[in-house]
């Protein structure tokens, strides 16, 4: 088992000297209880909830999927998103099922290194944990249930969201209307269309390539361990593995393979069937074939396509965003997950601190908003500008990434840099928050 003692011990304890948690006592009894309702139960929803619930609000929270399930593969969370586990009480439980990474290695088809990157150059004892999506999901889910003041609603569609001045109510695709609210959260993921009806300007596209992902039983030679690796052909070819633990606990461990393709070819993949697939990843990377030997159909690929998303601001009035809602992106710098985390995070701190009564609560929208900007901000254009080197149709990037991208990664400062962009703490060019050994 991972020791959680703490890679994060309080890693993101200021930027500039801006506190990201809360600390820790605000009077229990100064807070009226609100009135809540968080629409999707993925990542950021249950996370949020059950913050929400400990500092004795009431929160509902409405998911469209019934039965609760997670959807996908392997995700790696980072420093950041450890750090609202271990606020969650969950971090134990989280190791206990992920595998520990330490570096993260991208090789061209001709061998050559272009990415070499260790989370000791972020911070000694510091580490991902790669975990299956599923794992995660349970642990929040689990959390969130055990919460007395938290009731998840599967099966409701939200269609509609309205805000007066005092409250908000919900409407559900069935005409069921819901509420009234003080606070409602917008954690819809990355199609959101409810952002569409609160004031705020959403800039979406979605990204030519996608990803097909298969998770399979974690193979025991060194060559995987501890490690995600990449394999890049240009930019319009690469594989990925990421060990990614145990889905529960009495399960065998895994590694997730992802695959970069267009998006306009996922149906041309598919019925190509299970041969041409294993052969082209094959030909990309013959280190895969003792892997794929345990994929048996094409039913165990799971394709996924990204959108970027970049809001003026995340909140309006009574309103919050988090999430994917708030600030989709490609899964390239394995951030998604994290930022969803850390914005339930504060959001839930900034509640805490400055909204003891529900009239307060748009100021404290206001002062979220305004603390998730510079981090928010960094990772989606971050994003948006590497993710071209790596995947799209730009060929002749790959020639200046394979040449200079290594030799730059070593010197110190550049390393250092992206070490803390990978370890997700980067809130600007020059800034990050502040990590405490
Ligand atoms: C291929 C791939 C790989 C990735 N790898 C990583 C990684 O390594 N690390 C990382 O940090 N991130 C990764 N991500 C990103 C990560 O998955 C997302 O950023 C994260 O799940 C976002 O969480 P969320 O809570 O905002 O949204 P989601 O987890 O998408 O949850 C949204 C929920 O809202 C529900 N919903 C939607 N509309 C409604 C409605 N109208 N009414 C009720 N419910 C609704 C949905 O059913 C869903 O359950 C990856 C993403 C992809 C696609």
């Amino acid at each position: 088992m991972i020791s959680p003692s703490i890679p994060l011990r309080n890693c993101l304890g200021s930027r500039s000297c801006r506190p990201l948690a809360l600390p820790s006592a605000v009077p229990v009894a100064a807070r009226q209880p609100l009135r809540i309702a968080i629409i999707g139960c993925g990542t950021a929803g249950p996370a949020a909830a059950c913050l929400l619930a400990r500092l004795g609000h009431h929160v509902d929270i409405f998911e469209r999927a019934s039965p609760l399930r997670p959807v996908g593969a392997g995700l790696l969370i980072q420093p950041t998103g450890m750090h609202v586990l271990h606020r969650l009480d969950l971090l134990e439980r989280a190791c206990s099922l992920g595998h520990r990474i330490n570096h993260l290695i991208g090789e061209n088809t001709s061998g050559r290194r272009i990415l070499d990157l260790s989370y000791t150059d972020f911070a000694p004892q510091t580490f991902g944990l790669g975990m299956h999506r599923g794992a995660l999901f349970s642990l929040l889910l689990d959390a969130a249930q055990h919460e007395p003041l938290v009731r998840i609603h599967a099966g409701v569609d939200i269609s509609h969201i309205h805000q007066a001045h005092t409250h908000v109510t919900l409407r559900t695709h069935a005409n069921q209307l819901l509420g009234p609210y003080d606070l409602t959260i917008i954690a819809d993921g990355a199609r959101s269309h409810l952002r569409t009806q609160v004031q705020v300007n959403a800039q979406t596209t979605r990204y030519a390539y996608a990803a097909a992902w298969c998770v399979l039983p974690m193979p025991t030679h060194a060559r995987w361990q501890s490690t995600l690796r990449q394999t890049y052909r240009d930019t319009r070819s690469m594989i990925g593995y990421l060990p990614s633990g145990k889905p529960a606990p009495d399960a065998e461990p895994t590694i997730s393979v992802f695959w970069s393709l267009r998006a306009d070819k996922i149906e041309s993949l598919r019925t190509a069937g299970l041969a041409e697939f294993e052969r082209r990843v094959i030909e990309l990377d013959p280190h895969a074939a003792p892997l794929l030997i345990h994929l048996r159909s094409m039913d165990q690929l799971v394709f996924a396509t990204y959108y970027d998303t970049i809001c003026d601001r995340i909140h309006h009035h009574r309103v919050a965003l988090l999430g994917d809602a708030a600030h989709a992106m490609s899964p390239q710098l394995g951030q998604g997950a994290n930022l969803a985390l850390v914005d339930a995070l504060n959001l839930v701190d900034t509640i805490a601190l400055h909204a003891p009564t529900t009239e307060a609560i748009p100021a404290a929208l206001t002062r979220h908003d305004a603390d998730r900007r510079n981090h928010v901000a960094f990772y989606t254009r971050a994003s948006r500008w590497l993710t071209p080197w790596f995947q799209s149709d730009l060929a002749p990037l790959a020639l200046p990434r394979d040449l200079l991208m290594h030799p730059l990664s070593r010197i110190p400062w550049i390393k250092q840099q992206m070490a803390q962009s990978l370890a997700g703490v980067k809130t600007g060019i020059f800034s990050s928050y502040r990590f405490d050994h």
